[in-house]
């Protein structure tokens, strides 16, 4: 299950509500002290929980539901539709160019799961039809194009690189003409990946985001760094701006601290999931049906 101790907790706080007829304002108000503690041991930004809670308590706390035939329910419904509107609402899919090929960015911090993540995302897409070309653009990291090339030998897509002595600024323009050449309607940018982030960090990526002018630049944080992943979104939008993120790792997220709160931080949603190490382990990101696995 994901965030086993998060739904664990939250399951139990809400079922207390369904076993009671009519509910009382303290009953309620119990319920949301309980979801409040389970969320914030979630790592949960605490601004976050503290509109997620007066939403909740707002809608549930009225005439409507205390004197429906099954309040307990419908605090429980309320809980749901609030956490999936938390997340996003809706499933917020890619985006492609009108003239291909689409070229799609991907950033993030070294040991996110960027190099996987680019194949993940190069195999998803070729299931969908498309023809991808992953760029090699991560010239520091001594083993990421061999990487790179690995993975995409076990996918067969193609990989295009010109070795570490090129700045990835041409890296990543020779490689959208390559594609031009070969009719890859896809390229998928590997970029550099460093400990923190840096001002050489962000500089080069926004180098290559003038000169490629990708349709989408996609972040990728590791989930099971809670709240650090959510701050790096953060400045990673403000300095970048991204269009989405990738969460990896959600397999071994036992809280859900990030997933709950990037959505809400930046603005910008969740479009895939790391489910494993896998490359076929990337799913697209549901917000509803995350709140419902989340609630049993
Ligand atoms: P990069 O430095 O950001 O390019 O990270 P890598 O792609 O090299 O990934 C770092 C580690 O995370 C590798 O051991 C990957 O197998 C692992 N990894 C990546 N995504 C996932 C995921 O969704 N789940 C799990 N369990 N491991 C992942």
């Amino acid at each position: 299950m994901v965030f086993e101790g998060l739904a664990d907790k939250l399951q139990g706080a809400l079922k207390k509500l369904k076993s009671k007829g009519k509910l009382t304002e303290k009953d309620v108000k119990e319920a949301m002290r309980e979801v409040k503690l389970a969320l914030l041991e979630a790592d949960v930004n605490f601004k976050v929980v503290k509109d997620f809670i007066n939403k909740v308590k707002e809608r549930a706390i009225g005439a409507e539901v205390m004197e429906s035939l099954t309040p307990g329910q419908h605090v429980i419904k309320i809980v749901n539709e609030e956490l999936t509107a938390l997340m996003g609402t809706t499933q917020s899919k890619l985006t492609f160019s009108s003239k291909p090929p689409t070229v799609y960015m991907l950033v993030g911090l070294q040991g996110a799961g960027k190099t996987t993540t680019g194949g993940k995302l190069g195999g998803y897409l070729k299931t969908m039809g498309k023809r991808p070309l992953l760029v090699a653009g991560d010239i520091y990291r001594p083993a990421a194009i061999k990487q790179l090339q690995v993975v995409g030998k076990q996918l067969d897509i193609p990989v295009f690189s010109m070795g570490d002595k090129i700045s990835p600024v041409n890296i990543a323009k020779a490689g959208i003409e390559h594609a031009n050449q070969h009719s890859n309607d896809v390229v998928i940018i590997d970029t550099a990946g460093r400990l923190h982030i840096d001002e050489n960090l962000m500089d080069e990526l926004e180098d290559i985001k003038k000169t490629v002018n990708p349709q989408e630049i996609l972040l990728v944080v590791d989930a099971m760094t809670g709240q650090d992943a959510v701050n790096v979104a953060e400045r990673f939008n403000e300095k970048l701006g991204i269009d989405g993120v990738i969460l990896t790792k959600l397999d071994g997220d036992t809280r859900g601290g990030a997933a709950l709160s990037v959505r809400a931080v930046t603005q910008k949603p969740i479009k895939f999931v790391g489910m494993g190490e896998k490359l076929s382990e990337l799913e697209a990101f549901h917000p509803d049906r995350m709140a419902s696995r989340i609630l049993g």
